[in-house]
């Protein structure tokens, strides 16, 4: 069921490049910064380091973000149109894509308790929740899911006795969905951040290592916003919004990794499902294709009816700042690009 494409779907669509700092190892081991940015034209600037002569590769976004950037200028600047929309009934999507390392978590969860270093979540259930507390005529009712995508595999999160893996279903009422997929209802900031940190320690579960297995798979926390008016007719009226925050698995390739056998077959899952992600993304952007390939993997199929159409979808492209990383930035940098 491809659905119409209407040429508000390239507006929808917004595209920015965060940088990270420079870390003390990266600095101790003399590794150079390659990348300038300049916020005000949108410009990222990649020297390539093999070839230090030759003028740097320029790519231009929507908006982007240096070291310095904070994490509420993001959120004003450019998750809070996305939010509001969700307030209004809409559907929305902010994704954090990247090499292992580059500052996806940090973008998306930050320091949860520190007001200034939070990040996108806690940001955007911080804002919901004021919103509730102001509205005088409306009720809402907030619920959370959580869930990740690993291997072309869908786990519950927030269900730790779920070892199954759950299917993704499609009814004509209410889209495509996730069978038996656990969800809350929340009634504070607290409560949601509460089952984060359920989701969290269940994601950890049985796993060696947790940095290997989070930069393998993709994480996605999904926050509903059902909202019941009682209109000037006397009759309810109910908005449902839904904001998907996606924290995509490592963008780097296997090449570098030198993945062999089950990694490999690993990787090329992850690949697959960020390869097909960039597909719909540049089919929407672009506005021209009548076919955009939802199907081609679980986390574009999950996400379906929250791009494209009516919603709104953000994307972070993370990149680091140093000479080491100049294949992966530029790949990072590309991919991003096709999606704008
Ligand atoms: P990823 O999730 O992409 O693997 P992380 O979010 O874990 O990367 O970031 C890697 C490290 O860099 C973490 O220690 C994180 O705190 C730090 N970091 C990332 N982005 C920033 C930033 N914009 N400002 C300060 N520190 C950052
Ligand atoms: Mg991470």
């Amino acid at each position: 069921l491809d659905r119409p494409q209407t040429s508000a779907a390239s507006e929808a669509v917004k595209v920015v490049v965060r940088c990270r700092p420079i870390s003390q190892n990266e600095i101790e081991q003399g590794h150079q910064r390659i990348i300038a940015i300049d916020s005000s034209r949108g410009v990222v600037e990649v020297k390539n380091p093999k070839e230090p002569s030759n003028p740097p590769k320029c790519f231009t976004f929507d908006s982007v973000y240096d070291e310095n950037s904070k994490q509420i200028d993001l959120y004003y600047e450019t998750f809070r149109d996305l939010v509001d929309s969700v307030l209004n009934g809409f559907n929305g999507t902010i994704f954090a894509y990247g090499q292992t390392g580059t500052g996806k978590t940090f973008t998306m969860e930050g320091v949860r308790d520190d007001t200034e270093l939070r990040g996108v979540i806690p940001n955007a259930i911080d804002h919901i929740f004021r919103h509730i507390a102001q509205s005088n005529n409306q009720q809402y009712l907030v619920r959370a899911s959580y869930l990740e995508i690993y291997q072309e595999e869908i786990r519950d999160l927030l269900d730790k006795n779920s070892k199954n893996r759950l299917e993704l279903k499609e009814r004509p009422d209410i889209g495509v969905y996730v069978k038996d997929l656990s969800s809350f209802v929340t009634k504070s900031a607290q409560e949601v951040h509460h089952i984060m940190s359920v989701g969290h320690s269940n994601r950890s579960v049985g796993r060696t290592n947790m940095n290997e297995h989070s930069s393998r798979s993709h994480a996605i926390f999904i926050v509903t916003v059902e909202c019941c008016e009682t209109g000037p007719d006397g009759e309810n009226h109910i908005r449902v919004g839904r904001l998907n925050l996606v924290d995509l698995a490592g963008s780097e390739r296997q090449a570098k990794t030198g993945a062999i056998g089950e990694r490999f077959k690993e990787a090329t899952k992850i690949n697959l499902s960020l390869s097909a992600l960039g597909n719909v993304i540049s089919a929407l952007v672009d506005g021209k294709s009548s076919h955009v390939p939802y199907r081609d993997s679980k986390l574009t199929r999950l996400l379906q009816d929250s791009l494209g159409g009516n919603s709104k979808t953000v994307m972070v492209a993370n990149i680091g700042p140093a000479s080491y990383n100049f294949e992966e930035t530029m790949s990072t940098l590309r991919y991003a690009s096709r999606a704008k």
